[in-house]
């Protein structure tokens, strides 16, 4: 079975060394602003090359979920969630909600982002639900 552990580039890097500090941070766009993920060469609105590492608010919304009771992972045993979550800032991120779990629709939700680990003992973003 596979596990589902990050493939380095040069572009990831910084974004996991961002995470292990417990402090996420993501590529702004130096012409046009946006927030840049996942982490690349250039910017995906306007194509330009340049962009600054800067931390994010931790802040978003859930913009769906599912809860998987099938083992795809070797360090994910079911069942577990998975969230997708826009980030205050802009970005779609795939993510899992730790902590209590919201009754009835989790669509919209706010999260907050919660440093955890998988069950391989890699240190990921995971959400808690935010007032
Ligand atoms: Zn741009």
């Amino acid at each position: 079975m596979a596990n589902s552990a990050a493939v380095m580039s040069m572009y990831d890097e910084p974004m996991w060394e961002s995470i292990r500090a417990h402090d996420w941070h993501l590529q702004q766009c130096d012409d046009c602003a946006e927030w840049r993920y996942p982490p690349g060469p250039c910017c995906p609105h306007c194509l330009s090359p340049r962009s600054t590492w800067r931390p994010l608010s931790g802040r978003g919304e859930i913009a769906s979920w599912v809860v998987f009771h099938r083992q795809y992972f070797d360090n994910w045993p079911p069942p577990y969630n998975v969230v997708a979550v826009k980030l205050a800032e802009g970005p779609l991120v795939i993510s899992n909600l730790t902590g209590p779990e919201p009754e009835g629709s989790w669509i919209g939700r706010p999260v907050a982002v919660a440093y955890g680990t998988d069950a391989a003992g890699t240190l990921i973003p995971q959400m808690r639900l935010a007032e």
